[in-house]
Protein backbone atom coordinates (compact mmCIF):
# COMPACT_ATOMS: atom_id res chain seq x y z
CA UNK A 1 0.00 0.00 0.00
CA UNK A 2 0.92 3.42 -1.21
CA UNK A 3 0.74 6.81 1.24
CA UNK A 4 0.60 10.37 -0.53
CA UNK A 5 0.33 13.15 1.48
CA UNK A 6 -1.72 14.87 -1.00
CA UNK A 7 -2.03 18.13 2.09
CA UNK A 8 -0.71 18.57 5.38
CA UNK A 9 -4.30 17.75 6.47
CA UNK A 10 -5.20 14.50 3.50
CA UNK A 11 -3.51 11.69 3.03
CA UNK A 12 -4.38 9.08 -0.11
CA UNK A 13 -3.61 5.32 0.82
CA UNK A 14 -3.43 3.30 -2.47
CA UNK A 15 -4.11 -0.45 -1.98
CA UNK A 16 -1.83 -2.98 -3.95
CA UNK A 17 -5.05 -4.46 -5.28
CA UNK A 18 -6.75 -2.34 -7.83
CA UNK A 19 -5.42 0.79 -6.81
CA UNK A 20 -8.39 0.81 -4.40
CA UNK A 21 -7.75 4.22 -3.08
CA UNK A 22 -8.57 5.66 0.94
CA UNK A 23 -8.92 9.22 1.78
CA UNK A 24 -7.84 10.53 5.26
CA UNK A 25 -8.89 14.22 6.00
CA UNK A 26 -8.13 16.38 8.91
CA UNK A 27 -10.09 19.22 10.50
CA UNK A 28 -8.62 20.18 13.77
CA UNK A 29 -9.08 17.69 16.00
CA UNK A 30 -11.64 15.65 13.71
CA UNK A 31 -11.12 13.60 11.03
CA UNK A 32 -13.07 11.26 8.36
CA UNK A 33 -11.51 7.80 6.27
CA UNK A 34 -13.42 8.22 3.03
CA UNK A 35 -13.19 4.45 1.26
CA UNK A 36 -10.96 1.71 2.15
CA UNK A 37 -7.95 -0.29 1.11
CA UNK A 38 -8.64 -4.07 0.28
CA UNK A 39 -5.75 -6.55 1.97
CA UNK A 40 -5.98 -7.76 5.53
CA UNK A 41 -2.48 -5.54 6.21
CA UNK A 42 -2.93 -2.90 4.39
CA UNK A 43 -5.96 -2.63 7.05
CA UNK A 44 -4.29 -3.26 9.98
CA UNK A 45 -2.03 -0.70 9.08
CA UNK A 46 -4.15 2.04 8.49
CA UNK A 47 -4.68 2.98 12.54
CA UNK A 48 -1.65 3.06 13.53
CA UNK A 49 -0.14 5.12 10.23
CA UNK A 50 -3.11 7.95 11.15
CA UNK A 51 -2.33 7.86 14.31
CA UNK A 52 1.81 8.47 13.83
CA UNK A 53 0.28 11.26 11.46
CA UNK A 54 -2.25 12.69 13.91
CA UNK A 55 -4.76 12.51 12.33
CA UNK A 56 -7.97 11.58 14.03
CA UNK A 57 -10.59 9.12 12.78
CA UNK A 58 -14.17 10.65 14.02
CA UNK A 59 -16.34 8.62 11.44
CA UNK A 60 -16.05 6.58 8.40
CA UNK A 61 -17.23 7.71 5.03
CA UNK A 62 -17.71 5.36 1.58
CA UNK A 63 -18.63 6.69 -1.85
CA UNK A 64 -20.94 3.61 -2.62
CA UNK A 65 -21.47 -0.07 -1.83
CA UNK A 66 -19.06 -1.94 -3.62
CA UNK A 67 -17.47 -4.74 -1.43
CA UNK A 68 -13.82 -3.08 -2.13
CA UNK A 69 -14.86 0.53 -0.70
CA UNK A 70 -16.59 -0.35 2.52
CA UNK A 71 -13.84 -2.33 4.43
CA UNK A 72 -13.16 0.89 6.82
CA UNK A 73 -14.58 -0.99 9.29
CA UNK A 74 -12.42 -3.58 9.45
CA UNK A 75 -9.45 -1.27 10.70
CA UNK A 76 -11.87 0.90 13.04
CA UNK A 77 -14.76 -1.36 13.89
CA UNK A 78 -15.95 1.16 16.86
CA UNK A 79 -16.45 3.93 14.48
CA UNK A 80 -19.13 5.11 12.53
CA UNK A 81 -19.82 4.71 8.87
CA UNK A 82 -22.10 6.93 6.62
CA UNK A 83 -23.12 7.11 3.42
CA UNK A 84 -24.99 8.72 0.87
CA UNK A 85 -28.91 7.91 1.03
CA UNK A 86 -29.06 6.01 -2.28
CA UNK A 87 -26.23 3.15 -0.85
CA UNK A 88 -27.70 2.76 2.64
CA UNK A 89 -30.50 1.98 0.49
CA UNK A 90 -28.91 -0.29 -1.97
CA UNK A 91 -27.31 -2.15 1.49
CA UNK A 92 -30.54 -2.50 2.72
CA UNK A 93 -31.85 -4.11 -0.55
CA UNK A 94 -29.00 -6.84 -0.94
CA UNK A 95 -28.50 -7.58 2.62
CA UNK A 96 -25.33 -9.47 3.38
CA UNK A 97 -24.08 -9.18 -0.68
CA UNK A 98 -20.61 -7.07 -0.23
CA UNK A 99 -19.63 -9.92 2.70
CA UNK A 100 -20.38 -12.59 -0.29
CA UNK A 101 -18.07 -10.90 -2.41
CA UNK A 102 -15.58 -10.01 -0.01
CA UNK A 103 -15.35 -13.87 0.59
CA UNK A 104 -15.26 -15.02 -3.07
CA UNK A 105 -12.52 -12.60 -3.40
CA UNK A 106 -10.66 -13.77 -0.33
CA UNK A 107 -11.34 -17.39 -1.53
CA UNK A 108 -9.89 -16.62 -5.01
CA UNK A 109 -7.06 -14.69 -3.91
CA UNK A 110 -6.13 -17.30 -0.97
CA UNK A 111 -6.92 -14.36 1.93
CA UNK A 112 -7.29 -16.31 5.10
CA UNK A 113 -6.62 -13.73 7.71
CA UNK A 114 -10.02 -11.70 7.16
CA UNK A 115 -11.74 -10.23 10.44
CA UNK A 116 -15.30 -10.28 10.00
CA UNK A 117 -17.03 -7.33 8.27
CA UNK A 118 -19.88 -5.60 10.20
CA UNK A 119 -22.44 -3.21 8.06
CA UNK A 120 -24.93 -2.76 10.52
CA UNK A 121 -26.14 0.57 11.70
CA UNK A 122 -25.04 2.59 9.00
CA UNK A 123 -25.55 6.54 9.11
CA UNK A 124 -27.88 7.38 6.27
CA UNK A 125 -26.57 11.08 4.69
CA UNK A 126 -28.88 13.10 3.03
CA UNK A 127 -27.32 13.75 -0.58
CA UNK A 128 -27.24 16.42 -2.22
CA UNK A 129 -26.35 17.66 1.56
CA UNK A 130 -23.41 18.94 3.48
CA UNK A 131 -21.92 17.47 6.67
CA UNK A 132 -19.47 19.32 8.89
CA UNK A 133 -16.60 18.79 11.16
CA UNK A 134 -13.61 20.46 12.97
CA UNK A 135 -13.72 23.19 15.57
CA UNK A 136 -14.86 25.71 12.94
CA UNK A 137 -18.20 24.69 11.40
CA UNK A 138 -18.51 27.17 8.84
CA UNK A 139 -15.03 27.02 7.33
CA UNK A 140 -15.14 22.71 7.00
CA UNK A 141 -17.78 21.50 5.92
CA UNK A 142 -18.10 18.44 3.62
CA UNK A 143 -19.92 18.68 0.66
CA UNK A 144 -22.00 15.62 -0.79
CA UNK A 145 -23.24 15.42 -4.33
CA UNK A 146 -25.02 12.32 -6.29
CA UNK A 147 -22.94 10.01 -8.09
CA UNK A 148 -24.48 7.05 -9.36
CA UNK A 149 -24.24 5.51 -12.94
CA UNK A 150 -20.83 3.03 -12.44
CA UNK A 151 -23.70 1.51 -9.66
CA UNK A 152 -27.19 2.42 -8.81
CA UNK A 153 -25.88 4.56 -6.22
CA UNK A 154 -22.60 6.76 -5.26
CA UNK A 155 -21.46 10.02 -3.61
CA UNK A 156 -19.12 12.42 -4.49
CA UNK A 157 -17.17 14.16 -1.40
CA UNK A 158 -16.30 17.43 -2.09
CA UNK A 159 -13.64 19.02 0.57
CA UNK A 160 -13.55 23.27 -0.13
CA UNK A 161 -11.24 24.00 2.04
CA UNK A 162 -8.53 21.84 0.53
CA UNK A 163 -10.08 21.64 -2.89
CA UNK A 164 -10.16 18.38 -3.21
CA UNK A 165 -12.68 15.93 -5.03
CA UNK A 166 -13.00 12.42 -3.72
CA UNK A 167 -15.18 10.86 -6.79
CA UNK A 168 -16.10 6.97 -6.32
CA UNK A 169 -15.25 4.96 -9.45
CA UNK A 170 -15.36 7.87 -11.86
CA UNK A 171 -12.78 9.68 -13.32
CA UNK A 172 -10.10 6.78 -12.71
CA UNK A 173 -6.49 7.25 -15.05
CA UNK A 174 -6.52 2.78 -14.66
CA UNK A 175 -10.17 1.98 -15.25
CA UNK A 176 -12.54 2.38 -18.11
CA UNK A 177 -16.26 3.46 -17.27
CA UNK A 178 -17.76 0.49 -15.56
CA UNK A 179 -21.32 -0.38 -16.11
CA UNK A 180 -22.30 -2.50 -13.26
CA UNK A 181 -25.53 -3.78 -12.13
CA UNK A 182 -27.92 -1.41 -11.59
CA UNK A 183 -25.54 1.02 -13.77
CA UNK A 184 -26.61 3.15 -16.81
CA UNK A 185 -24.98 5.12 -19.89
CA UNK A 186 -27.28 7.92 -18.94
CA UNK A 187 -27.07 8.13 -14.96
CA UNK A 188 -23.16 7.99 -15.83
CA UNK A 189 -23.40 10.78 -18.23
CA UNK A 190 -25.23 12.98 -16.26
CA UNK A 191 -23.02 12.46 -12.98
CA UNK A 192 -19.97 13.26 -15.23
CA UNK A 193 -21.52 16.12 -16.02
CA UNK A 194 -22.09 17.04 -11.71
CA UNK A 195 -18.60 15.96 -12.06
CA UNK A 196 -17.56 18.42 -14.25
CA UNK A 197 -18.33 21.44 -12.31
CA UNK A 198 -16.57 20.55 -9.11
CA UNK A 199 -13.23 19.31 -11.12
CA UNK A 200 -13.63 22.86 -12.19
CA UNK A 201 -13.30 24.11 -9.02
CA UNK A 202 -10.74 21.07 -7.41
CA UNK A 203 -6.92 20.80 -7.24
CA UNK A 204 -6.71 17.83 -6.44
CA UNK A 205 -8.67 14.87 -7.57
CA UNK A 206 -8.81 11.45 -6.20
CA UNK A 207 -10.87 8.81 -8.25
CA UNK A 208 -11.90 4.87 -6.44
CA UNK A 209 -9.13 4.00 -8.69
CA UNK A 210 -5.72 5.24 -9.29
CA UNK A 211 -3.30 7.54 -8.14
CA UNK A 212 -4.46 11.30 -6.94
CA UNK A 213 -4.88 13.88 -10.65
CA UNK A 214 -4.31 17.33 -11.54
CA UNK A 215 -7.97 18.82 -12.51
CA UNK A 216 -6.78 19.56 -16.53
CA UNK A 217 -5.55 15.34 -16.22
CA UNK A 218 -9.34 14.55 -15.01
CA UNK A 219 -10.83 17.12 -17.18
CA UNK A 220 -8.71 15.20 -19.99
CA UNK A 221 -10.22 11.54 -18.92
CA UNK A 222 -14.06 13.15 -17.74
CA UNK A 223 -14.40 13.93 -22.25
CA UNK A 224 -12.39 10.44 -22.76
CA UNK A 225 -14.88 8.40 -20.52
CA UNK A 226 -18.04 10.77 -21.91
CA UNK A 227 -16.53 9.94 -25.80
CA UNK A 228 -16.21 6.22 -24.57
CA UNK A 229 -19.83 6.15 -23.06
CA UNK A 230 -21.74 7.62 -26.27
CA UNK A 231 -19.65 5.29 -28.69
CA UNK A 232 -20.45 2.21 -26.42
CA UNK A 233 -24.52 3.34 -26.47
CA UNK A 234 -24.08 4.22 -30.31
CA UNK A 235 -21.68 1.67 -31.72
CA UNK A 236 -21.61 -1.29 -28.82
CA UNK A 237 -18.86 -3.44 -29.19
CA UNK A 238 -17.08 -1.54 -31.85
CA UNK A 239 -16.74 1.47 -28.96
CA UNK A 240 -13.15 2.45 -29.11
CA UNK A 241 -11.88 2.29 -25.78
CA UNK A 242 -9.82 5.55 -24.30
CA UNK A 243 -6.10 5.45 -25.16
CA UNK A 244 -3.86 4.41 -22.39
CA UNK A 245 -7.00 1.90 -21.23
CA UNK A 246 -6.67 -0.65 -23.60
CA UNK A 247 -5.59 -3.84 -21.21
CA UNK A 248 -6.88 -6.97 -21.24
CA UNK A 249 -8.56 -6.18 -17.94
CA UNK A 250 -10.45 -3.21 -19.58
CA UNK A 251 -11.37 -4.78 -22.69
CA UNK A 252 -13.27 -7.46 -20.19
CA UNK A 253 -14.73 -4.37 -18.24
CA UNK A 254 -15.90 -3.39 -21.91
CA UNK A 255 -17.81 -6.20 -23.22
CA UNK A 256 -19.81 -6.87 -19.76
CA UNK A 257 -20.48 -2.46 -20.38
CA UNK A 258 -21.67 -3.81 -24.16
CA UNK A 259 -23.67 -6.31 -22.32
CA UNK A 260 -25.53 -4.30 -19.73
CA UNK A 261 -26.11 -1.63 -22.60
CA UNK A 262 -27.23 -4.48 -25.03
CA UNK A 263 -29.94 -6.00 -21.94
CA UNK A 264 -31.36 -1.99 -21.05
CA UNK A 265 -32.63 -1.71 -24.55
ZN1 LIG B 1 -14.42 0.16 -7.04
Amino acid sequence: MRALSVHADLIVFISRFWQTTCTALRAGDEGFVIDSPIYPDELEALPSVLEQADFPVSGLLATHADWDHLLGRIAFPEASLGCGESTVRRLGAEPGQAQRELREFDDEHYVDDRPPLALAGIQSLPVPGKLSLGPDERGHELELHLADGHTPDGTAFYVPWLNVLVCGDYLSPVEIPWLSPGGSVDAYLATLERLGELVERAETIVPGHGRPQGRAESLRLLGEDATYLRALQSAGAEAELPEGRRTKAQRRIHAENVERVRAAD
